[in-house]
């Protein structure tokens, strides 16, 4: 027999939302044709690794029969739309960013037939079928110019866009999006008595991806741009859409994302070139309140008499009994799911009464709650990297649990509480999947064994962090960083975060410091 050449496939899931039947589904797709594993992703989605390319076929129209999807989830497109996973049943903001992911989804879905073509033998299988007609009208209209007129695709023509699109929506506030990464991130503005949506804040031009020694590249957090009414989102969007398609670069794809031409352009020439595809001035953006990160972990009232209970995944990844367990529940309960930007899930509609059964069903599979959980495990994040990512070059998720530990043993050492924890992000390399670069703590794959160390992100994860170091090798940790706590605990300000304690002193004395450090 020939060589058997294995893919990963990615979902597309707009929101996180995942139905009782498609959850199923997935799981047993990952025993009978994947690697026996589920990886739930930063962008809220599944990826089922190790499938065998004469099995693709299968995979693929299983998914898309009982209503998934994976079109968009990979090439040079909008990607799966991010909304906040809160399972708040009584909360207008959160039902709209619900509702607008999946709009949104549908209006920058490519429309080519070819991929029904692939996987389904053309049979007419439209997943989206049940967007809003609204929408559909939406992508066909094209009065300033954004369509391909004739063309199959009317917004991506035969060109797509220059490279992968990012779009998250949130409620002001609510971080849990990572919300300033994205190429397009939109804020829901409701009225406050009624909690009716009125329009959306709109912010570009944000992105992680970058090369090390490449200064050219780098990451970026997203400008505001405006506000529109609701009635224009649409326009509005494809309007940004059809900038970059435009304009992008596309002689260099490590030059390709939003974020280049915003940086080169300025946000205010960016306004005013989508203002002619929108045809309308934008308003100024609305003020917000501060922001939060949230993970929806353990138990919440999702204000409609039942429960959700939010599940830590360590990066994701969804394997032995804890896996078991989860399809007991799911399938028993007839559960939906919900995925989350931090690679958790969370299980929906929960009769109080079954509460008790999926605690100790939870338990006798080892699955911790959130009292049980270290801090810095449930804020921290790895990528797949080695062995599952072609493009990784040191380690992450399988590091990321011993480095954990040390990091913890350093902190306890030193008299840190154990509540008391950074935001750790890895990647295997510098990607930056898992968006280290907004991380109090990043680690950032540079080769075998070889991290960049990046430091002073926010923990709401707003505020770029800085390589403090070009390489470390990850035998020299405790070598590294025993200084820079040492440090912070002497020095820090009350109940200040580790990241704002490293900006708030700055690098280079934080690289003085660590020269003259002796051990204490
Ligand atoms: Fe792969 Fe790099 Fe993304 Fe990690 S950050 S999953 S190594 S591309």
């Amino acid at each position: 027999k020939g060589k058997f050449y294995q893919f990963m496939m990615r979902t597309r899931q707009p929101a996180g939302l995942v139905s009782n039947q498609l959850y199923l589904v997935m799981d047993t797709l990952a025993d009978k044709y994947g690697n026996g594993t589920l990886r739930l992703t930063t962008r809220q989605t599944y990826q089922l690794h190790g499938v065998l390319k004469e099995d693709l076929k299968t995979v693929f129209s299983s998914v898309i029969k009982n209503m998934g999807s994976t079109l968009g989830a990979c090439g040079d497109v909008n990607r799966n739309v991010l909304a906040p996973p809160a399972p708040f049943k009584n909360r207008p903001e959160y039902a709209a960013c619900e509702q607008y992911a999946q709009d949104i989804a549908d209006l920058l879905a490519p429309q080519s037939g070819a991929y029904y073509d692939i996987w389904l033998d053309g049979e007419k299988f439209f997943t989206h079928d049940m967007e809003r007609p609204e929408v559909t009208a939406a992508r066909m209209d094209n009065p300033h110019g954004t369509n391909f007129e004739g063309s199959p695709e009317p917004i991506y023509g035969n060109v797509f866009l220059p490279r992968k699109f990012k779009i998250a929506i949130t409620v002001p506030g609510d971080n849990s999006v990572d919300l300033f990464t994205n190429d397009l991130g939109l804020v829901v503005i409701t009225d406050p008595a009624s909690g009716e949506l009125q329009g959306f804040n709109i912010l570009v031009g944000g992105g992680m991806g970058r090369a090390h020694r490449n200064n050219d590249t780098f990451a970026r957090m997203t400008d505001a741009l405006g506000y529109v009414p609701k009635e224009d989102i649409f326009a509005a969007v494809k309007a940004i859409v059809a900038t970059q398609r435009d304009y992008g670069r596309r002689d260099d794809r490590r030059q390709a994302r939003l974020k280049y031409l915003v940086q080169e352009w300025g946000v205010d020439r960016f306004r005013t070139v989508t203002e002619q595809y929108y045809g309308k001035k934008m308003q100024p953006f609305k003020a917000m309140p501060a922001w939060e990160y949230k993970d929806y972990l353990g138990w919440t009232e999702q204000g409609d008499g039942n429960l959700a209970f939010g599940v830590f995944v360590q990066s994701g990844r969804l394997k032995g009994e804890m896996k078991q367990a989860l399809r007991r529940i799911i399938e028993r309960y007839e559960l939906p799911v919900r995925l989350t930007p931090e690679q958790n899930v969370i299980l929906c509609d929960i009769d109080p009464q079954w509460r008790n059964d999926i605690i100790s069903t939870l338990q006798s599979a080892g699955v911790r709650d959130v009292p049980d959980i270290d801090p810095l495990d449930r804020l921290s994040m790895a990528c797949p990297a080695l062995p599952l990512c072609g493009l990784a070059i040191a380690e992450a998720e399988r590091g990321l649990p011993d480095l954990n530990k040390r990091i913890r043993a350093m902190m306890s050492q030193q008299g840190f509480a154990d509540s008391e924890a950074p935001v750790v992000r890895v990647t295997g390399c510098p990607n930056g999947c898992t968006r280290p670069y907004m991380a109090e703590l990043g680690f950032v794959g540079d080769g075998p064994n070889s991290y960049q160390l990046w430091l002073g992100g926010s923990p709401n994860q707003t505020r770029l962090a800085e390589p403090f170091l070009e390489r470390m090798k990850i035998q020299k940790l405790e070598e590294t960083l025993e200084p820079l706590f040492y440090h912070y605990k002497q020095a820090r300000k009350p109940q200040e975060p580790f990241g704002d304690f490293c900006t708030r002193v700055g690098f280079e004395a934080l690289r003085k410091y660590s020269k003259s450090f002796v051990g204490k």
